[in-house]
This record gives C-alpha cells, sequence and structure tokens, in this order.
C-alpha cells in the first residue's frame, strides 16, 4: 500500500524498494499514473474506487483496477464505455462501516458486478477495523464468510496486523501498508520487535543555537517550560512547518548526538527546544534524530497521542531528503 505518497516516503522514492510485489494499492488517480510513468506495469488497486465518470477514462487508459464499494460505483461502471473491462475489488462492510456493501447485499451486489461487460475479474475484499486490537478479526471474519458464502473469486483482507498477526486472513492478497515502512500496525513500538522490520524514514536535523537558562527561566512560547534549574537547552531545526507535530508535549523523546533526551517548550514553525543536561558535548552542528533508525516513530507519535501514520504522513515537502 503506497497510499499518500507511500505514506509520506515519496512513491517515486519508495518505488525501487517495492517493486518486487505483486500489485500496489494507492489513493490518488494521480498517484496512480505516476507509478505507470515509474515504470510499473503490474496491478494498481485504488483503494477507494472512483468518484465521477471521468475517472473511469483514466482507469481505462492505465490499467488500473479498482475497488467498488457502492452503487453509484457500479452504475458508474455499467455506464462506461471502456476500451477493455476492468478488474475490480468488491468491498464488503463486515463491521468498520465505513465503505462497502453489507453482507447481506453483498451477494447481490457480486451478481450485479458478474452481468456488467465492464467489470473484469471480481476480487472479495473487506478491511479490518480491530487488526492490532484486542476486538480482533473473529467477528468480522465471521460476517466475511457470511457474505461471501458459496462465492469464488480471490480474497483480499489483511492489513499490515492482519499479516502479522492473524495468518488466517491472508487467503490470495494481503495488503500490507506501515509495515513497509518500518512502523507498528498497533502504534505501540515494541509490538514489532522481533519481527526485523527496520524504518525506512529517519527524520533528522541539527542543533543551531544553545542557551543555558537559569533555574526559573522559561523557554519559547507561552514560556510553557520552565527551568527547575541551571541547564543548557539546544535548539533544533525543525517545527511544525517541517511537519513536526505541534502538540508533542514537554519530555516527548529526541535523540542528541546517540542520546535519548526530550523536548522542552512549545513547538514552534520552524524550531523545537531540547534539554541538553545528558549530552552536555552537544553544539551547534550536532546531530539530532527526530524519529526513525534509533527513535521509533511509534514512541514519538504516542507521546503525541497519535500513530506513527499521521507523522510519517505529515511530513512537509519543504525537508530535504536523502537516500542513505
Ligand atoms: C491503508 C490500507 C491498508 C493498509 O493499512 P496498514 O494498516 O497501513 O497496513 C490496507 N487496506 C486498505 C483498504 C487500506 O486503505
Amino acid at each position: 500500500m503506497v497510499k499518500a505518497n507511500a505514506y509520506g516516503h515519496g512513491l517515486a522514492r519508495a518505488f525501487p524498494g517495492l517493486r518486487a510485489t505483486d500489485g500496489f494499492g494507492l489513493l490518488d488517480l494521480e498517484e496512480a499514473v505516476k507509478l505507470r510513468e515509474l515504470g510499473w506495469a503490474g496491478p494498481i488497486l485504488l483503494l477507494e474506487g472512483f468518484f465521477r465518470p471521468t475517472d473511469i477514462d483514466v482507469i481505462d487508459r492505465y490499467s488500473l483496477a479498482t475497488v467498488v464499494h457502492c452503487d453509484e460505483q457500479m452504475r458508474m461502471l455499467e455506464m462506461a464505455r471502456l476500451s477493455k473491462p476492468v478488474n475490480v475489488h468488491l468491498k464488503m462492510n463486515s463491521g468498520m462501516n465505513r465503505l462497502g456493501y453489507s453482507p447481506e447485499k453483498y451477494r447481490a451486489a457480486w451478481e450485479r458486478a458478474r452481468a456488467c461487460p465492464g467489470i473484469g475479474q471480481i476480487t472479495l475484499m473487506t478491511h479490518f477495523s480491530d487488526a492490532d486490537a484486542p476486538r480482533g478479526i473473529a467477528e468480522q471474519m465471521a460476517a466475511f464468510e457470511r457474505g461471501a458464502q458459496g462465492i469464488a473469486g480471490t480474497r483480499s483482507l489483511a492489513n499490515s496486523a492482519a499479516t502479522l498477526w492473524h495468518p488466517i486472513s491472508h487467503f490470495d492478497w494481503v495488503r500490507p501498508g506501515i509495515i513497509l515502512y518500518g512502523a507498528s500496525p498497533s502504534g505501540v513500538a515494541t509490538a514489532i520487535d522481533g519481527t526485523g522490520l527496520q524504518p525506512a524514514m529517519t527524520l533528522a536535523s541539527e542543533i543551531i543555537g544553545t542557551q543555558t537558562v537559569a533555574e526559573g527561566q522559561t523557554v519559547g512560547y507561552g514560556s510553557t517550560f520552565t527551568a527547575r534549574k541551571t541547564m543548557r537547552i539546544g535548539v533544533v531545526a525543525c517545527g511544525y512547518a517541517d511537519g513536526y507535530p505541534r502538540v508533542a508535549p514537554e519530555g516527548t523523546p529526541v535523540i542528541v548526538d546517540g542520546v535519548r533526551t526530550r523536548i522542552v517548550g512549545r513547538v514552534s514553525m520552524d524550531m523545537i527546544t531540547v534539554d541538553l543536561t545528558p549530552v552536555p558535548q552537544a553544539g551547534i552542528g550536532t546531530r539530532v534524530e527526530l524519529w526513525g533508525a534509533k527513535l521509533p516513530i511509534d514512541d514519538v507519535a504516542a507521546a503525541c497521542g497519535t500513530i506513527g501514520y499521521e507523522l510519517m504522513c505529515a511530513v512537509a515537502p519543504r525537508v530535504p531528503v536523502r537516500a542513505e
């Protein structure tokens, strides 16, 4: 799954590392076209399908496969003039309650799809809400089995969490996303210990200034941090305009010169302030890792009340990217 510009990694940058796949899944038609222009001739699945009849022209021209999750999409395909049939993932709503046909309506939808000359292969598909959580997938698996009973065709159910933790759901296609980029589907970094997964992205910068603040002095906008003793503060060139979350509270982990320390004070547009107490050797030019190889993105995300997915996707276009 390479939606959202390969989870913020850049589709073109991620492509060489992922081209051994059997297929790609994404959302935007533009990204699908980009993937074709990068030389990918295999399957590309549009995960939300399409939104208007003109989208179908692009699907046809670039030989894309598409999710069909509602009768409106089915109707558009029935009305479309195509040069060849489109392969479809017919989506069932097995309990997530976002997109898809209910198990009760699934068979009728499948029969309608099968009767549509514009539709080629039909893959049976659903998406899990809790594959990374205690609720698990049993209820949705049961709903899927019920809705898909007696229907032949390849099946695609598993996201990253189900790929890792629920092999019973693998069937013909798995749809891993977050694990391709080396982060945890559950948002807990230790959950992928022992899998061999490595973070693909490191967000790094350096210290561009230092301050020694006395007891009682404050740091940053709103004076949210007050020094309890004399201490050194490092100013890091990275802020919310780079995609570092402004909500990151005091104590959010950061690595300075290989040492784990914490941010203090508010995240600004272009700067973060960090506690240099455990890193006395740090000065201007010292390397800072915001997340990545030494600091799981999940740890930073957890401190911010979110998940690694959101941080990855939010890295701003202005951040220079280096391949390593
Ligand atoms: C994003 C997405 C996935 C991948 O989810 P991860 O949790 O990143 O593995 C799988 N299937 C669908 C339909 C998706 O939209």
